[in-house]
Parts: C-alpha cells; structure tokens; sequence
C-alpha cells in the first residue's frame, strides 16, 4: 500500500531573469506569489534565471535581488544562479537525446535561437515545422552534414496537455500547435523551458506562481516533466493577469516609467509602491502606505482580478507625489 505522508512540505521560487530592471508587473506577480508563500507556509527559493546570454545584462541580477529586498520580499533559501547548474541541465538533455525524446537540429541559427530565447521574445512561440526531425541518426552526424553545431529539439507528440491552473481553472492546449520546442541551443546552452523544470524538480518545487504570458510554456514544461519521468513533480501552477499600458500592451517607456528602481533613486517611500500594487491585488481599503508583512493576512487569491491591471501616467505621476491614491 501507497503510503501519502502525513506533511509534505511546500516550496515556491521567485525566478526573476536579469535581462532589465524590474517593474510594476513584475513586482505584483513576485508580491502575490510571496503573499501565498508566506499565508502558507511554503519555503521561498530565489532563482536567477540568467542562461539567455545575450540577453542577459550585468548587475540586473543585484538590481533585482535590491528591489526585492526594497518592497520588503525576503526569501529563505538562494540567490541560485542557474549558469552555475548547467551540468544538470546537460544530463537531462542527454538523457532525452538517448530516449529519442529529442533530437539534433540545424535549421537556421536565427531560427533556432529565437526559438530557443526567454519566454517572452517575441517570436518565442513560432512553430517549428519539423524539419530536422528523424533526419540524422546522432549529434555528430548532423554537424557533419551541415558543418554547423546543432541546436537540440524536443519531439512534441500529437496529444491534448491538461492542467488546472489554481486561478485560472481548466486549460487545455492541443500539443501539435507547439511544435517540437528547442532545449538546448546550438553552444548547448539549455533553453529556459528545459531549465525551469529540471530546477524545479530538483528544488522539488511544488507551488508556481507567474505572469499567464508563461501558460503556453507551461504546456511545454509538463511535457518535459513527463519526458524526464517526473509527471508526479508536476507543481500546482497560478498565472496570473499581467500589468499592461493603457493600450493594452507590455509595459514599455511609452507608458511612463514602470522600474522600481526609478522610484527607488528618486527616494519614493517603497510603502507607497506597495500600496499601489496592493490595490492591484484587489485588497481594499490599503491606506498611502502599507509594509508587505501587514498585507499577508489581507491578501485573498479569490479576489484578485481576472482582467489585467492597467498602468496609467497618473499613477506613475502620484507615485513620484508620494502618494498612491
Ligand atoms: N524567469 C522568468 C521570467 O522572468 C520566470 C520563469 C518562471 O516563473 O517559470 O519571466
């Protein structure tokens, strides 16, 4: 008989990727993905997600562990910095290459490193149209025939992916729409889907808590946790609505400025910002200027909003005012 241990222990992780300044919908995301940690008891890890090389920009990392610590965001275990973990990375993408869950190709560098690049680039989510797959018996004889180093694809089977999201209710995606997805490019650098579930694995991460930009990735990583053996890890996932302008796209310069660390050099009182993020929280009654412990007990996940939050020049303007209102 299956025995269900009496406590299993619950961890989440905050995974800022150093690739710019934090904003306000970072902020929010990170601010409730703390709030539930901390009404619930699970361990926070902190997780520098910094393998997109060109992406990535120097000192974005302290940047982002200071405007953490600035909103009063603590953790308790890390900062782990995934270009330290790239051996383990290197071990499942072989494995997969040897299970033929993967396979090598060499389809246009650009092609393949837009593909392979962080989860938000903008053309991340092209499908791939199968090209490479059972053309080459091995690695070796891929780059012998193309005389390039080939980048590593995983092989997406024709199926329906289901999960149910924790504030999102049912999803479902037909996986032939993904396309076979890259894990590792071509200087075997593992792609961000690869990464986040091998370290979510091993950090046994149960609870994943995220902007819903990331639900198509999500497909993909629970086909990679299937893959490496792992359907059991599978955490409980929360995406949630993002911060966009008032045009309704990403938060970008046009909107105003949204880096906390905008309002951090102008000397804003981090109370305020909190307070404003807050309210986008759907907590009511949060006064000028809150701390984050005081909003642990107030924060109910039943009463965020299921549209996203609109950033507008007036609050960036009553920011700098000192006042949040
Ligand atoms: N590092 C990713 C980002 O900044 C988050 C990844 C995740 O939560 O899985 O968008």
């Amino acid at each position: 008989m299956v025995q269900t241990p009496s406590h299993i222990s619950r961890a989440t992780r905050l995974a800022p990727s150093p690739t710019g300044a934090l904003h306000l919908g970072n902020a929010r995301s990170f601010l409730i993905n703390w709030l539930l940690a901390r009404q619930n008891g699970w361990s926070i890890m902190l997780r520098i997600e910094d393998l997109d090389g060109p992406r990535v920009k120097s000192s974005a990392d302290r940047q982002a562990i200071d405007d953490l610590r600035w909103l009063g965001l603590d953790w308790d275990h890390g900062p782990i910095y995934q270009s330290q973990r790239l051996p383990l990375y290197a071990i499942a993408i072989d494995r997969m290459i040897a299970e033929e869950k993967a396979y090598p190709c060499v389809c246009s560098r650009r092609e393949a490193q837009l593909a392979a690049s962080a989860p938000h680039a903008e053309d991340g989510s092209h499908r791939y149209p199968g090209t490479c797959r059972g053309r080459f018996a091995s690695i070796e004889s891929a780059r012998k025939a193309s005389g390039r180093e080939p980048a590593i694809r995983f092989l997406v089977s024709d199926e329906v992916i289901r999960f149910t999201d924790g504030f999102a209710g049912a999803m479902q995606f037909d996986a032939s729409d993904l396309g076979d997805f890259v894990i590792a490019k071509g200087d075997k650098t593992p792609a961000y889907q690869l990464a986040v579930v091998v370290d979510d694995t091993e950090m046994e991460i149960t609870d994943v808590v995220r902007g819903n930009d990331l639900i198509e990735s999500t497909f993909r990583q629970i086909l990679l946790y299937r893959a490496l053996g792992r359907e059991a890890s599978i955490p409980n996932y929360v995406h949630v609505p993002l911060v966009l302008g008032p045009d309704g796209h990403r938060l970008a310069k046009r909107h105003g400025d949204s880096r906390l660390s905008h309002y951090r050099a102008r000397g804003v009182d981090s109370g305020n910002v909190l307070a404003l993020l807050a309210r986008w929280c759907g907590i009511a009654d949060v006064p000028d200027r809150v701390d984050a412990a005081q909003l642990v007990g107030r924060f109910r996940l039943s009463q965020l909003p299921h549209v996203p939050i609109t950033f507008t020049k007036e609050n960036e303007a009553l920011l700098l005012a000192g006042n949040a209102q």
